[in-house]
């Protein structure tokens, strides 16, 4: 089968390889892979850029739906021709309390697909039956691919934040994740939501606009803080959600963060922030890191795609196997937010 494979350490070292169809264990179930979403963890695999441990050569991609081609002797819950979603952990230990308290997302060996197990970027994929899910009739595959990000979003939002209907909400980084951000903050009624971005960032900030966002701002030459301070009673967002992950966004946020509000980090940033978190103290705010999702927040959102409240394909394009490249090239230089593979296409 043909799979767009990571071969080896450096920049660029990604091409489409025909490789074995994967052989399935007991509780396995084997996807024919209709659409995976290029991931921004893909791209800096592609550019070897990543800040995590990887394993080379492997298959990229973790954001993926299909039709289940087969399933391994023990499996129960699904047959072949089932339109299924899978999740991202393709390995957990199963029997650390996180694991046993259904907060997987959190065991210290969690391996994901795409990273340190062959992803999905392929005609088929293996997973486990525990982290499939039904695509309920109506979610196209695209929009069902994208599952994984709108559940790193509704984690972040609805799980680890809180939002009242009125609260200011400010998001950091219109990138596919924060576009999501925007969506399911939409579903609490905030008073006002604001995203900020950069001038590079102009199409996915008018996705955010189109996405529900009250206003958009772009960063450059503008004293972004004192503008987030501008609105209502002065006292900034009740919460801000960073989705970019460079400390420049992390000193932001914490001027600009109401006393008593809350900040969610969800993007990555390897470097040391460089300034003091005291007005966190004085502030009385909330700092908290967001990683990942769980089995029931998937079905949340599944329900909710299925309903029409989150719809994350207005963001994506859709590209052959064999166009990989234009696919990961044209989501990196921003012309869009969120490339699809569709693997079946050549
Ligand atoms: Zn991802
Ligand atoms: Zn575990």
């Amino acid at each position: 089968m043909k799979a767009i494979v990571n071969y080896e350490a450096g920049p660029g070292r990604v091409e489409v390889r025909e490789v074995p169809v994967p052989e399935l264990g007991p509780k396995d179930v084997l996807i024919r892979v209709q659409a995976a979403g290029v991931c921004g963890s893909d791209l800096h695999m592609y550019h070897d850029s990543q800040g995590f441990p990887v394993k080379r050569p492997v298959t990229l991609g973790h954001e993926y739906a299909g039709v289940v081609e087969k399933v391994g002797s023990l499996v129960t819950a699904f047959k072949a021709g089932d339109r299924v979603v899978s999740e991202t952990p393709a390995y957990i230990c199963e029997t650390c309390i996180y694991c046993r308290t259904g907060q997987y997302n959190l065991c210290p060996t969690r391996r994901g697909f795409g990273v340190l197990e062959d992803g999905a970027m392929a005609q088929f994929v293996k997973t486990r039956e525990a982290i499939v899910h039904h695509v309920p009739d109506g979610i196209p595959f695209e929009m069902a691919a994208l599952t994984e990000p709108a559940c790193v979003a509704y984690n972040a939002v609805s799980h680890h934040s809180r939002i009242r209907p009125g609260d200011y909400v400010v998001v950091f980084g219109p990138g596919p994740i924060g576009l999501m951000c925007v969506q399911i903050a939409k579903l609490f009624s905030p008073g006002r939501l604001t995203v900020v971005g950069t001038a590079r960032d102009k199409k996915r900030l008018e996705v955010a606009l189109q996405f529900g966002a009250d206003e958009v701002i772009e960063a450059e030459g503008r004293d972004v803080v004192s503008e987030l301070l501008s609105y209502g009673d002065g006292f900034g967002p009740d919460l801000i959600l960073d989705a970019v992950g460079v400390s420049a966004t992390l000193k932001q946020s914490i001027d600009a963060v109401r006393p008593n509000g809350q900040i969610t980090k969800i993007g990555w940033g390897p470097a040391p922030v460089g300034f003091s978190l005291d007005p966190l103290i004085q502030k009385a705010a909330r700092l908290q890191g967001s990683f990942s999702h769980n089995y029931p927040m998937w079905e949340k959102v599944l329900l909710m795609m299925a309903k029409g409240e989150i719809n994350p394909l207005p963001m994506a394009k859709c590209y052959g196997i064999d166009d990989w490249k234009a696919a990961f090239d044209e989501m990196d230089s921003l012309q869009h937010a969120k490339s699809i593979i569709l693997p079946q296409q050549s």
